[in-house]
C-alpha cells in the first residue's frame, strides 16, 4: 500500500499533453488522473508519451488507461477503512483493494488542492510496487526501435528496455531506457 498525490484533468477540460508531462517532471510523478463525471482513470507517463507520439494532442484524448475504483464511507465502514488518514489502514486498503481486484483507489470524499493551474489529490494503490511507478518523475522511453515508453513497466534511466526483442537497434546494440523530454 502506498499513498501518493497526483495531478488530476477533468475529461471536459483541455490539457495538452506537453503540459501535463511538464507538470509531471516538476512534480516527480508519473502518472494523472483523469476525472469524468464519478468515473476515474489513471494515465501513466508511458500512456501520454506514446499517445503524444501518435499525434494525441490533449491529455482528455488519449484512450484506455487504469480504472480506479472509488472508496466511500459504506466501504470504510464494511472494511474499518480511514479515508482521511489511508496509511493508519495500510492492511484494510490492501484488502479491499485485493477484494475487489483494484490496483487503485481514491478515498472520497477526495481532499484536492490546487496551486496555480494544477489540481492533485490522493490515491492509494495496492502496493509498494505500484506507488513507486507514480513516483517517477515524468516518463522515460527506450531507444530501440519500436520505441518503448514507461512506465509501465517500473524502469530506471540506464536499464536495458524490458520489452526486447520487441525493438531493437540498427547497430545491433542494446536499446536502453532514458529520460523522455
Ligand atoms: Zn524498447
Amino acid at each position: 500500500m502506498d499513498s501518493i498525490d497526483v495531478p488530476i484533468y477533468k475529461q471536459s477540460g483541455r490539457i495538452g499533453i506537453d503540459d501535463a508531462l511538464g507538470e509531471l517532471r516538476r512534480k516527480e510523478r508519473g502518472g494523472v488522473l483523469i476525472q469524468d463525471g464519478n468515473r476515474y482513470r489513471l494515465l501513466f507517463a508511458g500512456d501520454l508519451l506514446r499517445a503524444r507520439r501518435a499525434g494525441v494532442l490533449n491529455v482528455q484524448d488519449v484512450s484506455g488507461g487504469e480504472p480506479v475504483m472509488v472508496t466511500t464511507e459504506e466501504h470504510a465502514i464494511s472494511h474499518g477503512l480511514d479515508l482521511h488518514e489511508p496509511h493508519r489502514t495500510r492492511r484494510q486498503f490492501e484488502n479491499i483493494l485485493d477484494y475487489y481486484n483494484h490496483s487503485y483507489t481514491l478515498p472520497m470524499p477526495s481532499q484536492p488542492s490546487t496551486t496555480g493551474t494544477t489540481t492533485i489529490t490522493k490515491v492509494v494503490t495496492r502496493s509498494e510496487d505500484l506507488g513507486q511507478m507514480l513516483r517517477m518523475t515524468g516518463g522515460y522511453e527506450c531507444t530501440g526501435e519500436p520505441k518503448h515508453f514507461f512506465p509501465r513497466p517500473y524502469v530506471r534511466a540506464g536499464d536495458n528496455c524490458p520489452r526486447r526483442p520487441e525493438c531493437s537497434r540498427a547497430d545491433g546494440s542494446t536499446p536502453k531506457v532514458i529520460s523522455s523530454s
